[in-house]
Order: structure tokens, then C-alpha cells, then sequence
């Protein structure tokens, strides 16, 4: 199973701002209600977690550089 950000739907007010800043289309909104599906696209840019006025999605995943390698 593909790791993907997750939406807390009690705190989600359908603003829409991760919607449109996905780049790969897996956030979308049906009838005021936000999905996110799960793809191989997700580049975890983490913008959707960023843009959230509402800390309604987490991504639940840490990028780490090791500079040692
Ligand atoms: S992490 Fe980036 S690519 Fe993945 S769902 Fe969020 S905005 Fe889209
Ligand atoms: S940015 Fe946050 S509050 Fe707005 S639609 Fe997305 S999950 Fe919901």
C-alpha cells in the first residue's frame, strides 16, 4: 500500500487549496467532500499539508538527506 497524505474530514472545510495545488491530481473535491487517492504520482511535495489553513491533512512521512552517503 502506497503511502499517502492523510485527511482528517473533521477538520477539512472544502477550501480547496490542496486541490489545486496537487500537481498530480490525487487530491480532488465531489459534492464538497475531498478524496485523496492513492497513485504512484504523489511526488510528496508536501504542498498539500503546507497550503491547509485547517491542519487537516499530515503527511505522514519525513524526507531525510543523508549528506554522509
Ligand atoms: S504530497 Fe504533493 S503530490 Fe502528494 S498529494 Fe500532496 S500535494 Fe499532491
Ligand atoms: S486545504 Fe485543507 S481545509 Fe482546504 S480542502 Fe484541502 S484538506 Fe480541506
Amino acid at each position: 500500500m502506497l503511502e499517502m497524505p492523510k485527511l482528517d474530514l473533521a477538520k477539512c472545510d472544502c477550501c480547496g487549496l490542496c486541490v489545486s495545488v496537487c500537481q498530480c491530481g490525487a487530491i480532488v473535491m465531489t459534492s464538497n467532500r475531498i478524496t485523496i487517492i492513492e497513485t504512484d504520482d504523489c511526488g510528496w511535495c508536501t504542498m498539500c499539508e503546507l497550503v491547509c489553513p485547517s491542519n487537516a491533512i499530515i503527511c505522514a512521512y519525513e524526507i531525510v538527506f543523508d549528506n554522509e552517503v
